[in-house]
């Protein structure tokens, strides 16, 4: 017998005590109860290999040891106050960010999700530009609040049924199934030009921001050509619009770079965080420049934002990142995964696109006709799942195979994956 009560019976409350919109994979889902760097162990003991990170939340991985003995050393001292009074690991960590994030981005507000992030961010957004309207892109996920729910283009995340007006949708640049029918560069980013006429003719031209993902993550690592987001902020910049920039899963390494903007050479206006950024303790955040978070002065502080214990978590989580190289070790271990998925793909067609940057890598899965193979995705999560190895999946047609694992993976681990994956593929073909 073990402590715990198993999965069945965590199913059991499930179904009776929690709403039933979080959903969770798997026929059999295992029950969850240790974790250690890239590796989970459920209630039995069996390990797991985490190719998905919670949907990159723990990039340092799983306890690392040097976040979990900050967080234990704080939570010992002092665990809450409130923003009302003063304490130092707030400032610090906002100070740590002005350094990391890219350009003139320098003053933070602190909040606990990345939902309340992008929410906080199109706020402040209206408060420097005086417009209510936005821009968002098809196939974004922004969040679980009416607004950012209003600003998510895909259906699936949309529970609600009367959403904030003021929202029009761009094309998102999704190469692989190019709405123009077209190839890059030979496009002229057909998709971000239209961006122009989004403007002209869906909104009253007094735009306050667009907000977009560098990378999409629930929209299927769809991973913008080099030049996109050069263009979409010309075109923003000519009618002064904000740009948005949602690193909540991108951020913090994931993609190779410190921030996933950075593979664009763009500076955001504002850019919000969550997710890794506490690698797993509940850390939001918006930044921008001066000029702008200097629009927003009438009292409106997050009680939980900021606080010592989250605030030590992502302060050490940063020293992690840094320490550890943990960008440039994604930018390495993801180069080799998709030369392997490469290989995969070289045998078996039902891989139709292998994309993202880093460690954010996505799987198109497709029929022969390059319909979507959502099905097939499903019985390879099961089988995975049964070889003791986690990976995820997302997508408008959820047929994007998606691995996201802790950046501290190694490459032996990924042979691991690749090895079971190649299996699974054979057994499908
Ligand atoms: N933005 C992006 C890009 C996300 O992936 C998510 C979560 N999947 C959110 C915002 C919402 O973050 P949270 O769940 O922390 O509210």
């Amino acid at each position: 017998s073990t402590p715990y009560i198993g999965p069945e019976e965590v199913v059991r409350k499930k179904k009776e005590y929690i709403i039933p919109c979080v959903y969770h994979f798997y026929a059999q889902p295992m029950q969850l109860v240790r974790g250690e760097m890239q590796y989970l162990y459920d209630h039995t003991g069996r390990q797991y290999l985490d190719c998905f990170a919670g949907v990159s939340v723990v990039n340092c991985g799983h306890c690392h040891p040097e976040i979990t003995q900050a967080i234990c050393d704080q939570v010992t001292t002092l665990q809450h106050t409130c923003t009302i009074y003063l304490t130092e690991n707030i400032v610090n960590l906002a100070e740590n960010l002005a350094q990391i994030t890219p350009g003139r981005l320098q003053k933070t507000f602190f909040c606990a999700s990345g939902t309340e992030a992008n929410e906080g961010a199109a706020l402040l957004a209206s408060l420097y530009t005086g417009r209510q309207e936005f821009i968002s892109l098809r196939q974004g996920l922004h969040g679980r609040t009416k607004l950012t729910m209003s600003l998510t283009g895909l259906s699936m995340w949309r529970t609600d049924t009367s959403p904030v007006g003021g929202i029009s949708f761009a094309p998102n640049a999704y190469c692989y199934r190019c709405p123009y029918g077209k190839r890059h560069p030979e496009c002229d980013l057909a998709c971000a030009n239209e961006l122009e006429a989004v403007i002209k003719t869906a909104t009253s031209g007094r735009v306050a921001a667009l907000i977009a993902e560098p990378i999409q993550g629930n929209g299927g690592i769809i991973t913008p050509p080099p030049g996109y987001f050069k263009r979409v902020k010309e075109i923003l910049a000519h009618h002064n619009i904000l740009l948005i920039i949602d690193e909540v899963q991108t951020g913090f390494g994931r993609t190779g770079k410190m921030f996933a903007i950075e593979h664009y050479g763009v500076e955001p206006d504002i850019m919000t965080m969550a997710k890794a950024l506490g690698n797993g303790t509940p850390v939001g955040a918006f930044t921008s420049r001066s000029e702008i978070a200097d629009a927003y002065t009438r009292p409106g502080a997050s009680t939980l934002g900021g606080n010592p214990v989250t605030s030590a978590a992502a302060l050490a989580t940063l020293k992690v990142l840094t320490k550890y190289n943990l960008p440039d070790r994604a930018a390495e271990l993801g180069r080799y995964l998709k030369c392997g998925l490469t290989e995969l793909q070289k045998q078996h067609p039902l891989i139709g696109d292998i994309r993202g940057h880093g460690l954010m890598v996505g799987a198109e899965l497709v029929n022969p006709d390059k319909s979507p193979a959502a099905a097939q995705l499903d019985v390879i999560l099961e089988h995975m799942k049964a070889r003791g190895i986690l990976i995820g999946k997302n997508g408008p047609e959820r047929n994007v195979m998606a691995f996201q694992p802790p950046l501290v993976i190694t490459r032996a681990d990924l042979d691991n994956m690749l090895n079971q994956l190649a299996e699974v593929l054979k057994l499908l073909a």
